[in-house]
């Protein structure tokens, strides 16, 4: 069994920190924790297990859908061990994704829990790649290999697969924001080796982790934004820390917050939003010293707030899973609350107009990277099976990355909205990301969402989709929304404040809690 180290004094050699590897929580008093030799040893043998009883060859690929249980890490440094491309998924698929993964990805196994089982059985059939199903479970079941069986007879010795860097490692899907999720290849080099080797100082600063911290990333095992809870903290010789959490519960984090060390917090802007509205009356988080923000943008009010409550900065970082940290706010760095920072070492980032062309600080423009002459180490490799697509994304000397923003003076990017959310009304320009922060500072505003809705004379005009705080809920509608308005128009330039306002219990989301704002837009245009 897992072996219990305390993360106090020095290890043998009196260097490191005795910080584990990984220390895993579920909330209801289970604990594992493993030490990088434990790690080392339990990785091995789930290696064994993937080329003997799955025979899986370097190149293959399977779909790993688990919770945030101990077993998703073990499994993604087994699939480096042998070359397996591992295609990491929410457990939140219904049958269709499921279906739509294995199809598209021809994955030759698929390794999942108890709790997908049956969804995975009932689409396989039409899955003429499937060749294994492994069960991470207690229990057994017809047709499904046990890994824990497998694991507990498996040799701990194992000769790791001769990758080269640009072989693929991993197949993340997008988020599916805009549309249906794209599958985007990343190479050993990419994202494995991009982090650990080339980027450590975008990790260092970004998240500010060393060998002493213990490193908490909320993110779902579904996305790319999980590899980082893996890389980033292990290649500093970090703890992972993981709440086994099935769903973002503020109670959870707040009590994980205050009862382990954590000293490095990362998490999503609608994950920040829920914790400081749900802020109890008391709660000191006394080892907690670092946080950082990724996945959409974060609301200057909800900075400051934070701030207000624990003291700390929120470190905001932007990135997509086509690349790895784009630009980031880093230690020691002046922060502009709404700026999503400097550019990450390695990536030569630039505003660039519809031709390719750079444009100067304070123009807007699409936020892109430069890929020639030489296309950085660390962007995707393409669309899987999409060569289309994937051509599309370079324009002249450019990775395009679909998002609208701009640099200012000193060299802070700051975030418009993706090209398709961007407002065009009567002449102006208008990223829905300004007007929503503007909203948020009015205490009746727990969250919005704003986007283009159709008007006879002005073209579009500005709509905003409200969710009240709760003792909001029961005021007059129309005076609200009056109220709203003059604060926008207070808070932010006039011309954008919401002409359209409908309040809503809640905003369409991904599964990662993205706001989904062409969904709302195009109902909207529908209407029409
Ligand atoms: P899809 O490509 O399937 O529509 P997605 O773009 O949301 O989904 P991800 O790759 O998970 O999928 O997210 C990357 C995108 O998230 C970025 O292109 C950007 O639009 C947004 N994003 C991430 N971080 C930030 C940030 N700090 N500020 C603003 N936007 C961000
Ligand atoms: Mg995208």
């Amino acid at each position: 069994g897992p072996q219990v180290l305390h993360d106090e004094g020095l290890n043998t050699e009196g260097k490191k920190p005795k910080t584990p590897a990984l220390w895993w929580v579920d909330g209801d008093g289970e604990e594992v924790k493993w030490s990088f030799e434990e790690l080392g040893v339990l990785s091995r043998k789930a290696a064994n297990v993937l080329s003997g009883a799955c025979s899986l060859q370097c190149g293959d690929r399977v779909l790993l859908l688990l919770p945030r249980i101990p077993e998703w890490w073990l499994l993604n440094v087994a699939c480096m061990r042998t070359g397996t491309v591992l295609i990491p998924g929410t457990q939140q698929l219904t049958a269709k994704d499921v279906l739509y993964r294995l199809q598209k990805s021809k994955a030759k196994g698929i390794i999942t829990d108890d709790s997908m089982a049956s969804t995975v059985e009932s689409v396989e059939a039409d899955c003429q790649s499937l060749k294994f199903k492994l069960l991470v479970s207690e229990g057994h079941r017809e047709g499904w290999l046990s890994f824990k069986d497998l694991l507990k007879n498996a040799p701990s010795d194992h000769q790791c697969a001769t990758t080269k860097s640009e072989h693929p490692m991993a197949i993340y899907f997008t988020s599916g924001t805009t549309g249906a999720p794209k599958m985007t290849e990343h190479s050993h080099c990419s994202y494995g080796y991009g982090l650990w080797a080339v980027l450590p100082s975008a990790i260092r600063y970004w998240l500010n982790l060393t060998s002493s911290d213990i490193y908490w990333n909320t993110s779902d095992t579904g996305w790319a934004k999980a590899a980082w809870s893996i890389f980033s903290a292990w290649s500093q010789g970090a703890c992972v820390f993981v709440h086994k959490m099935p769903q973002f519960s503020p109670p959870a984090v707040f009590e994980s917050l205050s009862r382990y060390p954590i000293t490095v917090f990362c998490s999503a802007p609608t994950a920040y939003r829920m914790l400081v509205q749900h802020r109890p009356p008391s709660c000191t988080f006394n080892s907690l010293r670092h946080c950082a923000s990724a996945g959409e943008p974060i609301n200057p009010e909800v900075m400051a707030e934070w701030k207000a409550w624990t003291g700390l900065d929120i470190h905001e970082g932007y990135g997509q899973t086509e690349t790895v940290l784009v630009c980031g706010n880093f230690k020691g760095m002046e922060i502009k609350p709404g700026s999503m920072g400097k550019p990450s070492p390695g990536y030569d980032v630039k505003i660039i107009d519809e031709n390719g062309n750079i444009l100067p600080p304070g123009k807007e423009g699409e936020i892109a990277i430069k890929v020639k002459p030489t296309r950085p180490l660390f962007l995707f490799t393409c669309y899987t099976d999409d060569p289309e697509k994937t051509k599309a994304t370079v324009r002249g000397d450019f990775y395009v990355t679909g998002d609208r923003g701009l640099m200012d003076e000193d060299g802070y990017f700051w975030f418009v909205g993706r090209a398709d959310d961007v407002i065009n009304s009567a002449g102006y320009r208008i990223g829905p990301f300004e007007v929503e922060s503007a909203l948020i500072e009015h205490p009746a505003v727990v969250e919005s969402a704003v986007v283009s809705s159709p008007d006879p004379i002005r073209g579009e005009v500005v709509k905003a989709f409200v969710v009240l705080t709760p003792s909001y809920i029961s005021h007059d509608p129309e005076k609200m929304m009056k109220e709203l308005q003059d604060h926008v128009k207070k808070a932010t330039a006039p011309y954008k404040y919401p002409r359209k306002m409908e309040f809503v219990r809640e905003l369409p989301k991904t599964i990662s809690g993205k706001i989904r704002r062409n969904e709302l837009r195009q109902k909207e245009w529908r209407r029409y």
